[in-house]
């Protein structure tokens, strides 16, 4: 359930009118709500107030009413700063290359391996395209989905990877086509994440690897609890401007789940600089140290989740 809500009080020269969007929970169609955080942010020249709810009945965190025109905000960020989105590519090395190693553990444990054919992997959402370069060395036959011009023209350029400039919802692609779909930092971003995973279920192979990473719900908080009593109320934690869902590894598992997908493994990871502000940077080095120590002792999951699943074979 989607409803706009025109929001005429906020008009001001230079800023689009806001128009906002309530929905109900995409895990379990409910619309039954607490709060979860407050952020205050700002929007073209004015300042908004966002709410982060989350579910009583089934526990996923989201933003709710939202923007009804995020993709276009987030599109337009990605859009004008190739160069932004290609230093924060370059800067999650660690994280593609330990994703790449986990992936080819849990495929070389099924027959697709064995079998002699080059394996093929899908991005989505695959913004400079150095994720696919990185698992292309390793001998996947790589392409990739990203909707934002700027990032695909470049992915395709750079590296020679087919890109498709669609949608993920929009694409098409052959049923059952990919040993392996990987969507980083991705899921936060789209208006159902429901539908996204269904379709990248209906696109992988039985028994076929999907591997996504995202900010966790309670890591989100921490931040947000911390960063708010030290920097500006303003400071973007959460940034529900472009970030529509937090889940946390039981959330995920669930809506994993009803999609015909089961969870094998999941991780955390720190989030890394990326040299927006050294403080930030310095707290995001301190708070990596702390997540693995937490690891360490017993696997918490603090930090962004990494999560492997496989489709379940019919
Ligand atoms: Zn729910």
């Amino acid at each position: 359930m989607t409803n706009i809500i025109c929001d005429d009080t906020k008009k001001h020269y230079g800023t689009p009118p806001v128009r906002w969007e309530r929905v109900s929970c995409n895990l379990c169609g409910r619309d039954d709500t607490e709060l979860y955080h407050r952020e205050r942010l700002p929007y073209f020249d004015i300042m908004l107030d966002f709410q982060i709810v989350r579910c009583r009945h089934c526990g996923l965190v989201y933003t709710n009413p939202r923007l009804a025109d995020h993709n276009a905000t987030y599109l337009q960020a990605g859009d004008s700063n190739p160069e932004v989105i290609e230093a924060h590519d370059r800067a999650k090395a660690a994280v593609f290359t330990t994703a790449l190693d986990r992936i080819e553990t849990l495929l070389n444990s099924r027959d697709v391996a064995k079998a002699g054919t080059t394996p093929r992997l899908l991005d989505v959402g695959c913004g400079s395209g150095h994720f696919m370069a990185a698992a292309r060395a390793r001998g996947f036959d790589v392409c990739g989905i990203e909707p934002a011009s700027a990032p695909a023209d470049y992915a395709a350029r750079k590296f020679n990877i087919p890109v498709i400039r669609k949608n993920i919802l929009d694409a098409e692609l052959p049923a059952e086509g990919f040993d392996v779909i990987t969507a980083l930092d991705v899921i936060e971003h789209v208006s159902d994440p429901q539908e996204v995973l269904r379709c990248c279920a209906g696109w992988l192979k039985p028994g076929g690897i999907m591997a996504l990473r995202f900010p966790s719900a309670n890591w989100q908080k921490i931040k947000a609890v911390v960063l708010h009593r030290m920097l500006a109320r303003s400071r973007a934690v959460f940034a529900p401007t472009i970030h529509l869902y937090f889940f946390s590894e039981k959330t995920f598992t669930d809506l994993a789940q009803k999609v015909g997908m089961n969870v094998l493994y999941t991780k955390t990871t720190a989030t890394e600089p990326n040299t927006d502000s050294y403080l930030l940077d310095y707290i995001k080095v301190i708070s990596h140290l702390v997540i693995r120590g937490f690891d360490a002792l017993g696997g918490t999951h603090l930090g962004n989740l990494e999560v492997y699943c496989r489709k379940i074979s019919k």
